[in-house]
């Protein structure tokens, strides 16, 4: 727990590689909202076991999930009593989108023996997908919604679809803290499930439109209104390079390869990431869509050894 101000805390997990993801905590006096939790029940009772010594005695009666990767909402059963808040996209893709299970069998002891049954056990062998009731919002809205915490106002902005297809960013106005969830990556490439790169770069502008100084990523380290503009460059690049690549009949996992990074991103992590994103930037300029899995196979196949 890092105090960003008067009961404002964020939760960081580095390394902020896959499923290590931030969550945020606004307090006041004797009320809580949690920003998201975390990817599994063990990770989201050491979150819980956080916020309880920075603000004991205080009830978690609101929970903000800002998209519906399971790394980012769960760990939401943990809290029944409290009331879960995402956008309608969220909902709808926290129920539909790959559960607990199914990357268990793909991540597990049990995962294939094949150089992406090998990538995921390194990357998400390490969390605990038994016994995970995935727990969708109970309150749900489009574009933007007003909560109070206490005396204090919490802004949420739907900005999806963008990293998924119903992205949140919660501004914090008396802390000047924006929580950015996946909308932000520091230090590591982001991945774009769907798109359309246009609308995240949107997603950057309204991040700067608050002025807010902290802002905290989905992964990574905390940053602020020059590393979002940073970050920004980056989708721009993004969205750039695919049109061009596309154009040239480049196959996306060749454009997504680790060695067409340029420069200012190139000591990010896991750049294989970036053939997902590929993939699906070819997909807004007119590629019909690949499977999961084969798009996984790709990536594991671009990893840098
Ligand atoms: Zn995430």
């Amino acid at each position: 727990m890092h105090q960003l101000g008067r009961g404002t805390w964020a939760y960081l997990s580095p390394p902020g590689t896959w499923g290590w993801s931030n969550c945020g905590l606004l307090v006041d006096s004797d009320v809580a909202l949690l920003v998201d939790t975390q990817f599994d029940l063990p990770l989201t009772r050491e979150l819980l076991a956080a916020a309880a010594e920075v603000a004991p005695g205080v009830e978690i009666g609101t929970v903000v999930t800002t998209h519906a990767n399971g790394d980012h909402c769960w760990g939401n059963e943990l809290l029944p009593r409290a009331e879960v808040v995402g956008s309608s996209a969220c909902g709808h893709g926290m129920a539909h989108e790959v559960q607990p299970a199914e990357l268990a069998a793909l991540s597990g002891p049990g995962a294939p023996a094949t150089p992406l049954g090998d990538y995921m056990r390194r990357h998400f062998g390490s969390f605990d997908f038994e016994g995970i009731t995935v727990t969708p919002p109970t309150r749900t809205f489009h574009g933007h919604l007003d909560l109070t915490v206490g005396h204090r106002r919490v802004e949420l902005l739907e900005v999806g679809p963008a990293h998924t297809d119903g992205d949140v960013i919660v501004h914090v106005p008396d802390a000047g803290v924006v929580f950015a969830g996946d909308i932000l990556f520091i230090d590591g490439h982001p991945i774009m499930w769907t798109g359309p790169i246009e609308n995240w770069i949107t997603a950057c502008d309204r991040i700067a439109e608050t002025g807010a100084e902290h802002v905290v990523p989905g992964h990574g380290p905390m940053t602020d209104q020059a590393g979002v503009a940073v970050f920004r460059g980056y989708l721009e690049w993004v969205a750039e390079w695919a049109q061009k690549a596309y154009a040239a009949g480049l196959p996306y996992w060749v454009a997504g390869a680790p060695d067409r990074v340029p420069a200012p991103y190139a000591g990010w992590g896991n750049p294989e990431r970036l053939v997902i994103t590929m993939a699906a930037a070819y997909r807004e300029l007119g590629e019909a869509p690949h499977e999961l899995l084969d798009v996984l196979a790709r990536v594991a196949d671009a990893e840098p050894k």
